[in-house]
């Protein structure tokens, strides 16, 4: 240990009261080295807390040993040979317990008493590099899910087009007229439909998302949903049953929940063969309440079924009568399922049905 230089520094910090409170209390690593060697002649409060380093041990020891990546340092020297000085260098140093930590390094030479010595400064930016990463991800998935989008809309937008310009342009008569019109209402239906999808998943997905939760049956909700979706499910003659157990009291958002349920029901009656039936019950178990949604339609294979709650999934299965279909109902189930605290899950036999189920916590 070059016990001469270490002592130089520090007389130097001694003799300025203020530089000691400054190095004491500045939130950044600083370590001085020397020139030649790299030889640590100092190293701050800061430094030492964040690497888990004591002052004294560190005295005379290498820096290289802090570096996550050798070529890391090299680069920095060789930036700092051409400048002589490196500013916001960013590189990776090893933190406490082997930890990485990600940080914006500075690097000027400084003279203590005709000694040649380095000041490296080290901001922490650890956190805003896990933040950087997860907003990429989060964009990737925000551009990919517009990419779908606007797909999707793409191709009804032109439909609705080049039959709105078949009925100016085309001397057409009123037979083929009221068709054209009545598949442009269809198609705009559709649209409509992605488009309130799309609106509820970015409400779901933002941080203004919240839930009216209070005290309520999931029985009865359920009851009554069915009710009201039985009515449409007669016109494919297929009827839906409703089976409840037990006290299904729990605290839930009754406008989301029932938003869940419809689309587990509509679902069961679109992939299903008219004239079948579908059968639902709310249960209480040990620590949930159970919803069930049995339909005995085309089942899903085996491998797709992973991703059947992810946004944008259509899968094999379609609907059985022209139904719309914009890949969003499931994950939008999932999404206020798991709002509630709860959980989604499904077991699917191709050719026999599906049985959907939501999980609330008691
Ligand atoms: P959508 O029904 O609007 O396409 P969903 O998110 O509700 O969107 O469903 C995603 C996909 O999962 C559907 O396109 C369909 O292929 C499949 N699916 C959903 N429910 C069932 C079901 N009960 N039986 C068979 N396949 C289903």
């Amino acid at each position: 240990m070059d016990t001469k230089r270490d002592s130089s520094f520090e007389r130097m910090l001694a003799a300025d009261s203020k530089m000691r409170i400054f190095n004491d209390t500045v939130p950044a690593g600083i370590l001085v080295i020397g020139q030649e060697d790299g030889r640590v002649v100092f190293s701050n409060r800061y430094f030492n807390e964040a690497f888990g380093v004591d002052a004294v041990a560190l005295l005379g020891e290498s820096w290289e040993s802090f570096f996550v990546d050798k070529d890391e340092r090299q680069e920095l020297m060789v930036e700092f040979s051409v400048r002589d000085q490196v500013r916001d260098f960013e590189l990776r140093l090893r933190g406490k317990d082997d930890t990485v930590l990600w940080g914006l390094a500075s690097l000027a030479p400084i003279m203590v008493d005709d000694e040649e010595l380095l000041l490296f400064a080290f901001s922490d930016v650890t956190k805003l590099k896990h933040i950087e990463g997860k907003l990429r991800e989060l964009n990737e998935i925000k551009n990919r899910f517009l990419g779908m989008a606007a797909h999707d809309l793409r191709n009804p937008i032109g439909a609705i087009r080049s039959m709105s310009n078949m009925i100016l342009k085309l001397d057409l008569d009123d037979e083929r007229k009221g068709k054209l019109l009545q598949t442009i209402s269809r198609t705009s239906d559709q649209m409509l439909a992605l488009l309130n999808d799309l609106l509820d998943v970015s409400v779901i997905e933002s941080s203004e998302f919240s839930l009216k939760q209070r005290t309520g049956s999931l029985g009865a909700l359920l009851k009554e949903r069915v009710a009201l979706v039985s009515l449409s499910a007669e016109k494919k003659g297929i009827r839906l049953f409703c089976d409840i157990d037990g006290d299904t009291d729990i605290e839930l958002d009754p406008g989301r929940v029932a938003q869940a349920i419809d689309n587990l029901l509509t679902n069961a009656v679109k992939y299903s063969a008219p004239d079948s039936i579908v059968e639902t019950s709310a249960r209480r178990g040990g620590s949930s309440v159970d919803i069930r949604v049995r339909d005995y339609g085309q089942g899903i294979a085996a491998d797709e079924i992973g991703r059947i709650f992810m946004p944008f999934e259509r899968l094999s299965s379609t609907p059985t009568a022209g139904e719309k279909s914009t890949g969003l109902g499931l994950a939008i189930t999932k999404k206020i399922v798991e709002a509630h605290g709860g959980t989604v899950g499904v077991e699917s036999t191709p050719g026999e049905g599906s049985t959907f189920t939501l999980s609330f916590p008691l």
